[in-house]
C-alpha cells in the first residue's frame, strides 16, 4: 500500500474484507496490525474507531440518527428498485450493508478519504432533521463505490459483522506499536475511545491516560449456579451475600455538574430516571457506580416492587410527572467502579464496599444494597428465602477479595435464582435469523394448547436462543418440509416440532393470543419424544404466571 492511499475508505475496506475472509484470529490480527502501523496521526483514530464499529468516541453523546428508513429511501432512489423488491432483497441478505454492496456491484472506489467519512458522520449528527440526513446520505452513497457503500452503511448501523470484537482491535493496537495489551486495555477502560487509545499507544503515552467520565465501562457479570451447595463449593469462605434485585442494571457516572446513567445495552438512559439522576447529585463528583434501578411501591412506600411494575417506566423515554408519581424508581447501588475520577476496579470487593459505605446515602431513591457475609449452605438457603420473601429474584454471592472485571462473567459473582420452570410447546411459525443466521430458520414462534380437551394452539412467545448451529440446521430442513405458507423470510409451519422452553417469568400480554407471554424464553431442547397432543396447556401457563408451578 503506497502511503497517501492508506487514508482512504477503500484502503480501510480492503483490510475489513481481509478480516472478514478469515476465521483465524491470528490472520485477522496480522491484517489489522499491519494496517494500523502505517496510518498517520489523523487517520489512525478514525480507522481504529471504525474497526470497533464506532463512528464517534464512546464518551461522545453524538449519534448519526440514520436508521433503516433513511438508508432504504436512499437505496430506492439510487437503485430504482421498487420497495417490495428491496424488502425482499433485504430479507435475503439479512444485512443492509451487504445488500447495499450487492446493489452497487461493480461501482469502482470513489477515493473517499477517512477524514471525509468522519466529516460525513459528524454532519449527520449535526443535521437538523431526517430530510437533511437523507440528503447527506444520498450525496455520499451516490458517489461511493460498492465496497465503500457496503461498509459506510454497516457503520451507520453500528455493526460491521466481520468477526472482529473491540478486544481484538485493542490486541492489534498493542501488536502494531509493541505495547503491553494490559496497558492498552486499561487506557481503553479509562478513555472509552479506541481511536484515542491507538494514538496514545503509537506515541508511547498510554500511561498518561486518565479517566474520562460519561462513557460506558463494561459491566461485570454473574455466573449462574443451581444450588447453595455448589455456591459454597465455588467461592472462598466467607463470601458476601446480597439480594438479587429484579430491575435493570445501570452504571451511574457522577460528574461535577452532570450525571449520566448508562444501561446494560450501553445506552444513555439518564432522562428516563430523572429522580435517580437528581439524587445522585448529592454524592461526590468523580464516581462511577454500579447497581440496579428498581420500581418502588407507593403503598407501602419504599418497598421494592416487581419487574412488572418497573416495565411501566421502561417503555418511556421521558416519563411524565404523573408516571413518576405513580411508579417511582430507586437506584440500589452494589459496587464502585471509580472514585475521585480514578478506577478502583483492581481493589478487592470488600475495599470497594468500604468506600461505598463511607458515603452518605440520601434515602429511598438512592440506597446502598445491604451485604452480609456467609460461609455455609444453610445461611445461603436462609438468605435466598429472605430475598424471595422481600420480592427479589434470588441472591448474588461474591468473593470479597475479587476485583471488578468489566465485561466478564467470572466465577467471583455467583447468582442463584429459583429453580427454573419449563414448558413444552409446539412451533407454529419460524423466521430466518439475522447476521450469520440469515440463511437458517432460527427464530421460532411457539404455542401451547388452549385446554386439555381443546387442541387450539395459542402462541405464547418467540425464542431464538439455546440451540446449537447443528440443531438449527437440522430444524431448518424439517421446517422447510413443514412449511404451509411463506411470506418473505417468515414461514407458517405445520405444528409438529415440540420444544422444551424455559424463561424468566410469565406475564400477561395483549400481544399474544394466549393472553400471556414468556419473558426471555430460551430453548432447553427439542422434544421429539413428546407428541403435540401432550404439550402444556394454557392452564399451566396461567398457573406459572400466578407463581404456582
Ligand atoms: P442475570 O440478569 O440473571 O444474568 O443476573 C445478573 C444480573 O443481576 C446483573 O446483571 C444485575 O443486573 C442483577 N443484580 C441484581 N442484584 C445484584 C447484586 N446485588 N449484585 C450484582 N448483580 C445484581
Amino acid at each position: 500500500m503506497a502511503s497517501g492511499e492508506t487514508g482512504t475508505v477503500h484502503a480501510w475496506v480492503e483490510v475489513a474484507e481481509a478480516i472478514r475472509a478469515t476465521r483465524a484470529r491470528t490472520q485477522k490480527n496480522a491484517a489489522l496490525t499491519a494496517y494500523l502501523r502505517v496510518l498517520d496521526d489523523a487517520d489512525l483514530p478514525i480507522a481504529a474507531r471504525f474497526f470497533a464499529g464506532d463512528v464517534f468516541p464512546r464518551h461522545d453523546a453524538r449519534t448519526t440518527g440514520v436508521g433503516w428508513a433513511i438508508v432504504r429511501d436512499v437505496l430506492l432512489a439510487i437503485s430504482g428498485l421498487d420497495p417490495a423488491a428491496l424488502s425482499e432483497a433485504y430479507v435475503a441478505h439479512g444485512d443492509l450493508g451487504d445488500l447495499t454492496g450487492t446493489l452497487f456491484a461493480d461501482r469502482p472506489p470513489s477515493g473517499l478519504t477517512l477524514a471525509e467519512a468522519q466529516v460525513f458522520f459528524a454532519g449527520l449528527a449535526a443535521a437538523a432533521g431526517p430530510k437533511g440526513r437523507r440528503t447527506l446520505v444520498h450525496e455520499v452513497l451516490a458517489r461511493a463505490g460498492a465496497l465503500e457503500a457496503r461498509y459506510l452503511v454497516k457503520l451507520l448501523g453500528a455493526e460491521l459483522r466481520i468477526g472482529l470484537k473491540e478486544a481484538q482491535v485493542e490486541d492489534a493496537i498493542a501488536a502494531a506499536f509493541g505495547r503491553p495489551i494490559v496497558d492498552v486495555r486499561r487506557a481503553g477502560l479509562l478513555r472509552g475511545d479506541v481511536g484515542e487509545v491507538a494514538l496514545l499507544a503509537k506515541h508511547d503515552a498510554l500511561a498518561t491516560a486518565t479517566l474520562s467520565l460519561f462513557h460506558p465501562i463494561g459491566f461485570m457479570l454473574a455466573q449462574p449456579l443451581a444450588t447453595p451447595a455448589e455456591l459454597v463449593a465455588t467461592l472462598p469462605e466467607p463470601f458476601a451475600v446480597e439480594d438479587k434485585y429484579d430491575g435493570i442494571r445501570v452504571q451511574a457516572h457522577v460528574g461535577a455538574d452532570r450525571v449520566v446513567l448508562i444501561s446494560r445495552t450501553l445506552d444513555d438512559v439518564t432522562v428516563s430516571y430523572p429522580e435517580v439522576a437528581a439524587a445522585l447529585r448529592a454524592l461526590p463528583a468523580g464516581l462511577v457506580l454500579d447497581g440496579e434501578v428498581v420500581a418502588l411501591e407507593t403503598e407501602p412506600a419504599d418497598r421494592i416492587a416487581s419487574f412488572r411494575t418497573l416495565q411501566q417506566r421502561l417503555g418511556r423515554k421521558k416519563p411524565s410527572a404523573d408516571l413518576i408519581a405513580r411508579v417511582p424508581v430507586a437506584y440500589v447501588v452494589f459496587d464502585l467502579v471509580a472514585a475521585d475520577a480514578t478506577l478502583v476496579i483492581d481493589e478487592p470487593y470488600r475495599d470497594r464496599r468500604r468506600r461505598l459505605a463511607a458515603f452518605e446515602w440520601p434515602g429511598p431513591t438512592l440506597r446502598l444494597a445491604p451485604t452480609n457475609l456467609a460461609s455455609e449452605a444453610d445461611a445461603v438457603e436462609t438468605a435466598f428465602a429472605a430475598a424471595r420473601a422481600a420480592g427479589n429474584e434470588g441472591i448474588v454471592a461474591k468473593d470479597p477479595g475479587s476485583p471488578y472485571t468489566p465485561g466478564r462473567r467470572g466465577k467471583t459473582w455467583i447468582k442463584l435464582k429459583r429453580p427454573l420452570a419449563t414448558l413444552d410447546v409446539v412451533v407454529t411459525a419460524v423466521e430466518r435469523g439475522h447476521g450469520r443466521r440469515h440463511e437458517v430458520l432460527s427464530d421460532y414462534t411457539f404455542a401451547v394448547r388452549a385446554g386439555e380437551d381443546d387442541p387450539t394452539l395459542l402462541a405464547v412467545g418467540k425464542a431464538y436462543n439455546g440451540l446449537t448451529d447443528a440443531e438449527i440446521a437440522a430444524l431448518t430442513t424439517r421446517f422447510e418440509a413443514l412449511t404451509v405458507e411463506r411470506r418473505g423470510g417468515w414461514h407458517r409451519v405445520r405444528p409438529e416440532v415440540v420444544l422444551e422452553v424455559t424463561f424468566d417469568i410469565v406475564q400477561p400480554s395483549t400481544r399474544h393470543p394466549a393472553g400471556f407471554a414468556l419473558r426471555f424464553p430460551r430453548i432447553v431442547r427439542v422434544r421429539d419424544d413428546k407428541p403435540v397432543a401432550e404439550i402444556d396447556t394454557l392452564e399451566r401457563v396461567r398457573a406459572l404466571a400466578g407463581g404456582t408451578t
